[in-house]
């Protein structure tokens, strides 16, 4: 995951009636952490459900695709990345 330049992910609350969604940043998972487990790690922020699903972040992708500044680049000031690890997102800056 993080050779493919990824540094962000798209959570997804599956709980019913939540549908919570949001992009978290990856940097502080352990770099051999297989994408999929990023889901067992993570906690919706809304209701506290651990039935997150955990998606590749095509936003980012298309975003970086669109600016042609590489995998690496900034991604858009409105990006709304939360939450880096467990508990998600419960940290205080
Ligand atoms: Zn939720």
């Amino acid at each position: 995951m993080r050779e493919q330049g990824e540094t962000t992910a798209a959570v997804f609350c599956h709980a019913r009636g939540c549908h919570h969604s949001a992009v978290i940043s990856t940097d502080r998972f352990p770099a051999d952490l297989p994408f999929p487990d990023i889901a067992l790690r993570v906690r919706c922020s809304a209701c506290g459900s651990r039935e997150v699903g955990v998606m590749k972040d095509m936003r980012a992708h298309y975003a970086r695709c669109r600016s042609g500044a590489g995998p690496m680049a900034e991604l858009p000031p409105d990006y709304r990345v939360i939450g880096r690890d467990v508990p998600w997102p419960d940290e205080q800056a």
